[in-house]
């Protein structure tokens, strides 16, 4: 069990804080969805109900070790600012004197974000050197990213050799719920995979075949399944030589009883667009048509199987969710899982936004905040930034 923020004492410390602020943001640089700052919220507060000050560090985009000016974080500090009605001192840097000297002048309940790590090419390389810069900001360090987790960088993995290391409230809800369903999950056990990558999504249904009773296909990885079949795909999205891997998961599948279920109907298209002429077809799609979301019966056939389930974990939309003549699949079985009295898991990423833009969110029991962190979590991975946490005695 890894220490949490409860578990060390904070009043009076410098709490250096990694937290996942990479915000969409719009073309005036304002923030155009906030729930990643507000995601951070219960652990900020805490630490200042409690006597801490609060350095914040953060990445966001992809400025690729330089210094660009669309990639500062001064949107996110006055978000902050207004959700916690005090200023947040924002810095034009992460290290550097400036720096130390706003870090040194801190009383307790001050709060200051750094400018954007990944302005240094040394975060994602995980310099020594960077990382010690770092970490002599703080007294205690805080993991509140889950979302970056799963890489070694300075700010995850490097810091954490220099100072006593916990989890913030966000990871540590992350770690409880991703442990329960692949440690100790109630069973039925049902995974649903979608989405559109095949490959990325293989590593987890090999790990969690072991674990599962019911595996739910849809997305467009569902036509690379079906073609192994033998069924027809038409102009659908494929994965090319998939075949020996997915025969290998059906056979896998046989042999640990876990039963696996693809759409026997799906809505096709004749364009990936929502003016798209569009109709729903049996199993076979015709020559030429794109299938883009699960048909009716096979919303019918998952629900039935769902209803049986007592945990629910699910990464990857079954349809393409954005358009809304194809989000039909997705929005009945997140409205469906939603009143279920099950565990439910809703994967990062993808799978999230569509949860959280049906408005969903709240009636799951987690909605992870990693994408590629949850789907490595699933894959029986060890996440490099979790595994740098101190242990509880
Ligand atoms: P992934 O990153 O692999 O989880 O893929 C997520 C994306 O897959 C989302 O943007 C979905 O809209 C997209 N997607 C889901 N179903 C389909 C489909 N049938 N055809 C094309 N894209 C899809």
């Amino acid at each position: 069990m890894k220490k949490t923020l409860v578990d060390i004492a904070i009043s009076g410390k410098r709490v250096l804080m990694r937290t996942d602020f990479n915000v969409p943001l719009n073309d005036t640089r304002n923030v155009t969805d906030d729930s990643r700052i507000v995601a951070a919220l219960p652990s900020i507060k805490y630490i200042l109900d409690n006597g801490g000050k609060l350095v914040l560090m953060s990445h966001l985009g992809r400025p690729k070790g330089e210094v660009k000016d669309e990639f500062r974080l001064d949107p996110v500090a006055d978000r902050l600012s207004a959700l916690l009605k005090k200023n947040v001192k924002k810095m034009d840097d992460c290290i550097g004197e400036d720096v130390e000297d706003a870090v040194n002048d801190m009383a307790a309940d001050d709060v200051i974000l750094l400018e954007n790590l990944r302005f240094h090419k040394e975060e994602k390389k995980n310099d020594p050197e960077f990382a010690k810069k770092l970490a002599s900001l703080g007294e205690v360090f805080v993991e509140d990213a889950f979302g970056t987790c799963h890489r070694a960088h300075a700010s995850t993995v490097g810091v954490t050799k220099y100072l006593p290391s916990v989890a913030g409230f966000l990871v540590s809800k992350e770690i409880e719920y991703f442990e329960k369903v692949t440690k100790n999950p109630e069973k039925p056990f049902c995974l649903i995979l979608g989405g559109a990558k095949v490959s990325d999504k293989i590593p987890v249904i090999e790990s969690m075949l072991d674990k599962v009773d019911y595996l739910l296909i849809g997305g467009a990885m569902a036509y690379t399944f079906l073609k192994s079949r033998f069924k027809g795909v038409g102009a659908s999205r494929i994965e090319e030589g998939m075949t020996d891997t997915v025969e290998r998961i059906f056979k896998l599948a046989r042999e640990k009883n876990v039963s696996i279920f693809l759409p026997q109907d799906h809505v096709v298209a004749t364009g990936i667009s929502p003016k798209a002429k569009a109709k729903v077809v049996g199993e076979h799609i015709p020559d030429g048509w794109i299938g883009l979301d699960i048909g009716p019966k096979t919303i019918k056939e998952y629900k039935k199987v769902l209803k049986e389930s007592k945990t629910i974990v699910w990464n990857g939309p079954v349809g393409l969710f954005e358009m809304k003549p194809y989000m039909t699949g997705t929005k009945e079985l997140a409205k469906f899982i939603a009143r279920l009295d099950a565990t439910t898991v809703i994967g990062g990423g993808d799978t999230a936004a569509a949860v959280n833009q049906l408005k969903l969110a709240n009636k799951m029991s987690h909605m992870s905040t990693g994408g590629g962190a949850s789907l490595e979590y699933l894959e029986g991975k060890v996440l490099p930034g979790i595994a740098a946490l101190n242990e509880k005695q």
